[in-house]
């Protein structure tokens, strides 16, 4: 497939996310520069991940630390969103590259993300993961976790902590569980006795429902790359 053949698809299936989210934000009376919408492009070559900045889409996520890098190295113009698990020793690496990390999943995580900010002399803003549907399968911290994690989070010097991410149950309508991360969202300014201004959640099969409930970033990946092979 010729790049101006793909264009031209990459093209059509922006236009067609636009429109669903702009509908979206009228349903919920909300505006459509109230969202960031994150092209995950996991699944496309660097190649054609290359073609979006060109389209006006200059945010864009990678799932896998080594596939961030290689395609950052490729695209370095871009704000890149780690949006998946991150190790730990994959830090070092992956943070230079990195304009948000949604996906802190752990304390032991923000502590080594502080402590490679510090080294760098900048303060990371990273996104706190949220297992709210308690898959056994999902990385993020139980809702509980949460209220008691406050200080030894918020004592992190070089960790600006600005939004909590979560991931729907595949099957299941995605609703309870994106209202369950607003809700927390909402207990934790009075807990932690700071705001929480951003929500990461949906993804191509809710990112509408997502918006309507309160989400700042959706991530959406296979919705916008159909068609390219
Ligand atoms: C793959 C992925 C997405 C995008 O998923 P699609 O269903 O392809 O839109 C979003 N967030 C995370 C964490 C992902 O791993």
């Amino acid at each position: 497939m010729n790049v101006d053949h793909q264009r031209e698809v990459l093209r059509r299936n922006l236009r067609a996310v636009e429109e669903r989210l702009r509908a979206a934000c009228t349903r919920a009376g909300r505006k459509r520069e109230e969202i960031t919408l994150v092209a995950v492009t996991k699944a496309v070559s660097a190649e054609t991940a290359a073609l979006w900045p060109g389209l006006g889409v200059l945010d864009l996520g990678e799932g896998r630390p080594q596939e961030l890098w290689h395609k950052a190295a490729l695209l370095p113009a871009v704000r890149w969103h780690m949006v998946g698990h991150l190790q730990r020793n994959k830090v070092e690496r992956t943070l230079p590259l990195t304009a948000l990390c949604h996906s802190v999943d752990s304390a032991r995580l923000a502590q080594a993300v502080d402590a490679e900010a510090m080294k760098a002399g900048r303060v990371a803003e990273v996104f706190l993961e949220v297992n709210v549907s308690r898959e056994a399968s999902k990385h993020g911290f139980a809702p509980e976790e949460m209220a008691c994690l406050g200080d030894s989070i918020n004592a992190l010097k070089n960790v600006h902590i600005s939004g909590l991410m979560t991931m729907a149950p595949e099957g299941v309508d995605a609703r309870p569980t994106f209202a369950g991360l607003r809700e927390l969202r909402d207990r934790l300014l009075r807990e932690w006795g700071r705001p929480l201004p951003h929500l990461s959640m949906g993804m191509s099969d809710d990112f509408e429902t997502a918006v309507e409930e309160g989400a700042t970033h959706v991530r959406v990946g296979s919705v916008l790359h159909e068609g390219i092979d």
